[in-house]
């Protein structure tokens, strides 16, 4: 079996390296060929030796997903499903925007969370990426991308918040955080970088002392009755204790913590609901990030309107909250949140279970 090096951040290419009699060095060099040249030719590699070279070509690789498909929206977001070596798919997408451009990556194949409004989840769960996986993500969409005219970054962010709940894979992704954040690697500040979790509690304690890039949270209701229905995750991790955890996360004087809150038409949008979210807010340092919902087939929910949106929006904002109303991007190519289905073989058989009970219900 080669090792893919891919799967190790800078220790642990220096670790590779020292077990081959080769210096720590070598590591970096190695990561400025992949990550900064984007060259993933180990006999293109010249300033390793040739010895080197052949001896990588013999025990290591750097496997690369196969790009299924590249889909351009009429916004200039894009969108690639990338096959994997074991045949599942994935699905990343890139989202320009003024000033920025931000890679949504995903973590997982599939998810185990069922969250009722997320199409992901409908699909069921297969397995964790590897962080190799989750790095590689990036460094295709940096090769699709290209050089930017003015020499900007066009990968200037990236957020956790494709397929999967990255807490729940929580050892890959902080390792290809890592190299994300590596001045070897893709060299980006901990602030570009956010982390989106359905509220994972313990594992956001550990992220705070690992890795505490920005961090975002689906919280989508103010009451645990309503947020059991729509993040079963809640019955296990209910929303004051996930709130405390914001809290230390965000620890004193940090960065706000962003909440999530997806706009379901006569669901969690209602004045009430509003009114509740700023109580059980206070004293959390919070941003809200209002997501109208992006529906797919066989949905039972729809979108607020953009009325209900605007005035769900200002009862917080008048209440001192700061909030904003994320712009829905990619839509026309599915690439919006909630919206990436990958293909993948549903270990979970959730489908199946699915589609048996709509049977008995009909
Ligand atoms: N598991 C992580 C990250 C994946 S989803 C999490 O739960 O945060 C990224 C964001 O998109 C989450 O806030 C999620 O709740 C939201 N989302 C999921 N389905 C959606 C949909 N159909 N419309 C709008 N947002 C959705």
């Amino acid at each position: 079996m080669k090792t893919n090096l891919l799967d190790l951040d800078r220790a642990g290419l220096v670790d590779f390296f020292s077990a081959r009699g080769e210096k720590g060095f070598r590591a970096t060099q190695l990561m400025k060929w992949i990550y900064g040249q984007g060259v993933t030719d180990f006999a293109a590699m010249t300033n390793l030796s040739k010895g080197l070279r052949a001896d990588l070509q013999s025990c290591a690789e750097l496997r690369l997903p196969l790009v299924v498909s590249d889909h351009l929206s009429d916004d200039g977001s894009r969108k690639w499903l990338l096959q994997l070596h074991d045949g599942n798919c994935i699905e990343t997408v890139y989202i320009p925007e003024a000033g920025r451009g931000t890679l949504c990556v995903s973590s997982q194949v599939g998810c185990m969370l069922n969250c009722s409004f997320c199409s992901t989840a409908q699909q069921g769960f297969n397995r964790n990426l590897s962080s190799g996986e989750i790095i590689a993500q990036l460094w295709v969409a940096a090769g699709a991308l290209g050089q930017s005219v003015d020499g900007e970054r066009l990968i200037s962010n990236v957020v956790m918040m494709g397929m999967g709940e990255p807490l729940l894979n929580y050892d890959n992704v902080v390792r290809a955080m890592g190299i994300m954040l590596d001045d070897f690697g893709y060299g980006l500040s901990k602030r570009r970088i956010t982390l989106s979790t359905a509220g994972v509690i313990p594992a956001i304690g550990q992220l705070r002392k690992d890795c505490d890039v920005s961090l975002a949270v689906s919280l989508h209701a103010p009451d645990d009755l309503l947020r059991n229905q729509l993040v079963p995750l809640n019955r296990k991790y209910p929303i004051r204790e996930l709130l405390e955890a914001c809290k230390a996360y965000a620890g004193e004087g940090r960065r706000r913590v962003t909440f999530e809150y997806v706009m379901l038409a006569g669901v969690n949008d209602s004045d009430a609901h509003a009114r509740q979210l700023v109580r059980c807010l206070k004293g959390v340092p919070a941003k809200i990030n209002l997501i109208p919902f992006n529906p797919f087939p066989e949905t039972r929910y729809q979108r607020s309107s953009n009325h209900r949106i605007q005035r769900f929006f200002e009862i917080l904002n008048n209440a001192g909250v700061v909030t904003i109303t994320r712009r829905t991007r990619g839509d026309d190519i599915d690439a919006a949140c909630g919206q990436l289905a990958g293909q993948f073989q549903d270990r979970t058989r959730r489908r199946e279970r699915v589609q048996k009970n709509t049977r008995v219900a009909s």
